[in-house]
């Protein structure tokens, strides 16, 4: 199980589909907001570990999550672990929760629609508040 993931994410690494370069943005739940293209999906680590995506228009105005396609994967010191989501009302949320620890990065692999091309988020997952911003680490926006 572990190879067949291993060359699932080399097969999506080669695939073009580059990593993104953006500043961070943090949405209106304190989460981080990944551009898909358009709209807008928002990671946010929930208190039981599980991820939860809400999706935005370019204005930050919800939207259900209707079309986007989601999946990541925690990248734990205790292996690689794949992350699905399932529709939960207008959010995707996770039906498995992050494995402990933190520190570790965690992709996020994303479309708005199943044809649209796939792109994939680095998340280093930091999960005390910034005392700044007050945003999770993950979504921290201080000096960026
Ligand atoms: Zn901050």
């Amino acid at each position: 199980m572990k190879t067949l993931l291993h060359i699932l994410i080399i097969a999506a690494l080669a695939t073009g589909s580059a990593f993104a370069d953006t500043k961070v943005k943090a949405g209106p739940r304190k989460g981080l907001l990944l551009d898909l293209g358009g709209k807008q999906a928002e990671f946010l680590v929930e208190k039981d570990r599980s991820i939860s995506i809400a999706v935005y228009d370019a204005a930050l105005k919800a939207q259900p999550a209707t079309t986007e396609v989601i999946t990541a994967t925690a990248e734990a010191p205790s292996g690689k672990t794949k992350i699905e989501f399932e529709k939960k009302g207008d959010l995707l949320v996770s039906k498995t929760k992050l494995p402990e620890g933190e520190g570790y990065q965690v992709v996020v692999q994303a479309k708005s629609t199943p044809d649209a091309k796939t792109k994939n988020f680095r998340i280093k997952l930091e999960l005390h508040t910034c005392k700044e911003c007050g945003n999770p680490e993950y979504a921290c926006t201080c000096d960026e």
